[in-house]
This record gives structure tokens, C-alpha cells and sequence, in this order.
């Protein structure tokens, strides 16, 4: 069988129109494959960026690096870019592209099964359909982690998680209580400071920030961005950003390193130099390493902080009740609005879905120990199922559309020795995913992320979950398959 014939036969099912969804479908339709169906659980592309839209909605990645290779944006609106730009940006890409008519909106997916050689997929309406390849693109954070507060339900206020953000809710002048301290919980404490009457910031554990400048780019820059098509795609790989990650990720590898000094010194100076009272410098002052958590980056958060309507509340939260927040100090805080920054399930992938492999083996029982994959993109039976951010990827503060690209590149390559008959079946060999997996494991544990603080980075038995090795060798490993790794059936 020709490539092409194998392209124009093979049934590709795409789970998820998010980011890397949309990816999965651009390229597969590029490659000239024409039998794609992209199921997707709700009405509209964009993945998180559809589901965020808390008020200060911000990437931390520079808006420039945060777009597909194959379609810069001259007309971002600032260094960093704002969440509702962003889903604009991939709504304009899903029209441009020609994908909207491959997406079946409305439809999740809850199972999917290896049977016969092929895959069985269904929806929660039941429709049923049948892969021969499945890319799993679900995306890392989508499952809401709600806290579990005594009295939660009793709160006659609002009461929402941020991926959940009620709109209808006025914020203006009113007593506002944002639990968490993680990238949401300070973008939205920055976004409302001068917005709410009254703004409690409750935070069980004080975070570092980072500073990085926010500004909007100047009419005169998109103009020049417009016109000149070698510069867009300079910003797209701008040298400075490039050495950022690379030194960023330098010093995750190895927190004794001069990159993770630099780091430690920066945000130590930025909260010496920018929270003047003391007793709040205190509050805020984390007592492990930078970065151990997802480092923060914000302009304006120590600036927020400060202002008179906000305070940093420190005394745990004993419950929830009717009028608003009780502390372990046994005051009542009152409010009229809670919003939980408590974080997602950073464990689920694709999960709520039941998925099957060969032979009747189930994923959650797969991972019953922690979630796993060869390199982030593929498991011992669960052959011609790829995953674009699955587990053990690298996940951290630089561009997720790169590594989906390059994760792309990669699966691509094992879909060529599908199409071209080479074999019927990928899956890595499971020897290949156990050597992969006990490298990881123990250089995971040097990393920054295992040098003591809790975060969703960590796995349930306290092991950073995340690629735990230098940029460089992520591009390095997603250039070419060892294919000596792979089970081709
Ligand atoms: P997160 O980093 O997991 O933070 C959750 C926060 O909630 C933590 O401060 C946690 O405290 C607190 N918390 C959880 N349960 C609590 C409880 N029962 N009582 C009091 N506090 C509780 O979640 P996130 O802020 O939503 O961010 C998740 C990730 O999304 C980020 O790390 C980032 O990767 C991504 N994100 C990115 C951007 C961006 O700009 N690119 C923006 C937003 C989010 P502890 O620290 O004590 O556990």
C-alpha cells in the first residue's frame, strides 16, 4: 500500500478541539489524510481557553511564542496575551484551517476500546464510531479540584471554581474571597484589586513570584509585525525568550545550577524590593525553593496585594458557612462572592473516559500507580493510540503549542508506519516504556519540582510527575522515533 492510499483509508479519530486537537486535525488533513473526525465535549474549540475566563485571563508565555509555528499573529495586543485574544486566535485558526467540519461539537467521548484490531469509540449521546488510529489531545488541566471545606454548600453568596466563572455574578463593589494562591488565584486577586469593595485573599501556602513586564505593544509594532512577515516570525522564536526557557529549564534539571541562583535571587528581590510592610513581606514569604512549585510569573501581583481594599488572609479556613468564610482564628469573614483558585486533577488525562486496550487491559488499572507513557505519547497495548501532553511531558512555564508541535512531529512519523503498511500496529514495547519510566523517575527526583513542596507537579506517592530533563533533550527525543522501541505488527 502507497502512503497515500493508506492516508486516504486509514479512520483517524482525534479526542478533544483544543489546542493540540486542532493541531492533530490541521496536520493530519495537511497530510492528506481524509478520513478525520474530531470529537469534541462542548460547543465550541479552544480547550482551556474556552473553559478560563476569569477575570485577568493571562498567558505567561510571550504572546508571540504562544501561537502556532505555521500561524503567527501580528495583531496580539501585548507581550503576554490575554485569554479571550487567545481563544479569538483559535477560533480564527479552526476557520482558516478548514477544520470546523471534521469536529463534532457536543459529543464526549466516555469510551474507547481496542477490539478487533481496531478501535471502538462512544459518545455520551451514544453514537458509536470506529478508529483505526486515535489521538488522545484531552489536554493536562481540565478536571476542577474543589476543595473540601466543611460547610462549602451553605454559602448563600456565589460560589465558583475558576474554570467555572459565573459572569453573571457583579463584581464591582462587592466583598470578593479568592481561595488559592497558584497562576490563577494571583492573576485574578491582580485583575480585581480595584474592582471589589472588599478583596480576601486566603493562602495556605505563599508562592514566588517572578516579574516579567506585561505592556501592550504599540500600534506602531503590530503595523510592523504586519508587514513584515520575517519579523513576526523573529518574535516567534525571539533569541531572548529561546535562552529564557533554556536556562529555565537548566535550572529545574539542576537546582544547584548558576540559571536557578539567578532565579532564586530575582524573586527574593522582588518581594524585598516591592512589599514594603513588613508583616505582609512575612505572609508572603515562601518558606521552599523557587520554582519548586510552578513558578509565578506576574507584573503587577505585590502591587495588588498592597492596595486597601485586599488583604492576604493566613489563618487555615475552618469551614464555609452561610455569610461567608470562617478561620481557625474564629473570625467570620463576610463576602458575597468565593471563588476557588483550588487547582485541577492534574493525574486525569483523559480520564473520566473508559479506555480499553488490547487485550481487555483498562487504563486506570495501567496506571493504577501513577499515569504513564513512553515519552508522553504512547503505551504497551494500546497500539496506534497517541496522546499530545499526556503524562511525564513537559509541562511548565513555556509554550504547550511547541511541545504539541513537536510531539506532532514525532507521532507523525509512527502514523507513516501505519500508512504506508509497514505494520497494522504502534505501540512502544514495554520494556522500552519501563526503562523510560525509571530514568525518568529517578532523575525527576533531582529536579527542583522534588526539592520539597507540595504542587500538582507531584504524583500520589510524592514524585515529580513531569519531564524532568533539559529542553534540548525533549526536541532531541521528539526529532525521530528510535523505532527499536516500538511493538510494528
Ligand atoms: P494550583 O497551582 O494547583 O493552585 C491551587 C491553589 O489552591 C494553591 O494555592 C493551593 O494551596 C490552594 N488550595 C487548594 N485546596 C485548598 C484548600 N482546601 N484550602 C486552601 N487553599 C487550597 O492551581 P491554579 O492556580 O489553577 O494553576 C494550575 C496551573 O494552571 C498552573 O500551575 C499553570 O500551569 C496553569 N495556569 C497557567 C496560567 C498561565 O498564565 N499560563 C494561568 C493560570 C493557570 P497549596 O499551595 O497550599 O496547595
Amino acid at each position: 500500500m502507497s502512503s497515500e492510499a493508506g492516508r486516504e483509508s486509514l479512520r483517524v479519530v482525534v479526542i478533544g478541539a483544543g489546542m493540540a486537537g486542532m493541531l492533530s486535525a490541521i496536520r493530519l488533513k495537511e497530510s492528506g489524510y481524509k478520513n478525520i473526525k474530531v470529537f469534541e465535549k462542548a460547543d465550541r474549540v479552544g480547550g482551556t481557553w474556552r473553559e478560563n475566563t476569569y477575570p485577568g485571563l493571562t498567558c505567561d508565555v510571550p504572546s508571540h511564542a504562544y501561537t502556532y509555528s505555521f500561524e503567527p499573529n501580528p495583531d496580539w495586543s501585548h507581550i503576554m496575551p490575554p485569554g479571550a485574544e487567545i481563544q479569538s486566535y483559535f477560533e480564527m485558526v479552526s476557520r482558516k484551517y478548514g477544520i470546523l467540519p471534521l469536529i463534532e461539537f457536543n459529543q464526549e467521548i466516555v469510551s474507547c476500546a481496542y477490539r478487533d484490531g481496531v478501535w471502538q469509540l462512544a459518545t455520551k449521546s451514544g453514537q458509536k464510531t470506529t478508529a483505526d488510529i486515535v489521538i488522545a489531545a484531552t489536554g493536562v488541566l481540565h478536571v476542577p479540584r474543589y476543595p473540601h471545606i466543611p460547610g462549602i454548600d451553605d454559602f448563600e453568596g456565589a460560589l465558583f471554581h475558576t474554570s467555572r466563572w459565573d459572569h453573571q455574578v457583579p463584581l464591582d463593589g462587592m466583598r470578593i474571597g479568592v481561595i488559592g494562591t497558584g497562576s490563577t488565584g494571583v492573576q485574578i486577586v491582580s485583575a480585581l484589586c480595584k474592582r471589589a469593595s472588599k478583596l480576601l485573599h486566603f493562602q495556605r501556602t505563599p508562592q514566588w513570584i517572578m516579574p516579567i513586564e506585561n505592556r501592550p505593544f504599540t500600534e506602531a509594532e503590530k503595523e510592523a509585525f504586519r508587514s513584515d512577515y520575517a519579523l513576526l516570525k523573529y518574535m516567534q522564536n525571539e533569541p531572548e525568550y529561546l535562552a529564557n526557557v533554556e536556562r529555565f529549564t537548566n535550572a529545574i534539571v539542576n537546582p544547584e545550577s548558576p540559571e536557578m541562583a539567578e532565579i532564586e535571587a530575582t524573586v527574593l528581590h522582588n518581594l524585598e524590593a516591592n512589599v514594603t510592610d513588613p508583616a505582609l513581606r512575612e505572609k508572603l514569604r515562601p518558606n521552599y525553593r523557587a520554582a519548586c512549585k510552578r513558578l509565578i510569573f506576574s507584573p503587577d501581583f505585590y502591587h495588588a496585594v498592597q492596595q486597601p481594599a485586599v488583604e492576604v488572609i493566613t489563618d487555615k479556613i475552618s469551614a464555609i458557612e452561610a455569610k461567608g468564610v470562617r478561620t481557625a482564628d474564629g473570625k467570620l469573614h463576610e463576602l458575597d462572592v468565593i471563588a476557588l483558585a483550588t487547582g485541577f486533577h492534574a493525574d486525569r488525562f483523559m480520564r473520566p473516559m473508559n479506555i480499553v486496550g488490547r487485550g481487555g487491559i483498562a487504563l486506570n488499572d495501567f496506571w493504577a500507580d501513577r499515569p504513564k507513557a513512553h515519552l508522553a505519547i504512547s503505551m504497551p497495548d494500546f497500539p496506534n493510540f497517541f496522546m499530545l501532553n499526556g503524562p511525564n511531558g513537559p509541562v511548565g512555564n513555556f509554550s504547550l503549542i511547541d511541545i504539541a508541535e513537536q510531539q506532532w512531529h514525532y507521532i507523525d512519523q509512527l502514523l507513516e508506519q501505519i500508512a504506508s503498511g509497514k505494520c497494522r500496529e504502534v505501540c512502544v514495547k514495554k520494556q522500552a516504556l519501563e526503562d523510560f519510566d525509571a530514568a525518568r523517575i529517578d532523575a525527576a527526583k533531582k529536579t527542583i519540582f522534588g526539592s520539597g513542596c507540595q504542587s500538582w507537579y507531584l504524583d500520589d506517592n510524592g514524585v515529580p510527575a513531569t519531564w524532568p530533563w533539559t529542553q534540548q533533550h525533549f526536541i532531541d527525543e521528539m526529532s525521530e522515533p528510535k523505532f527499536e522501541d516500538y511493538e510494528l505488527i
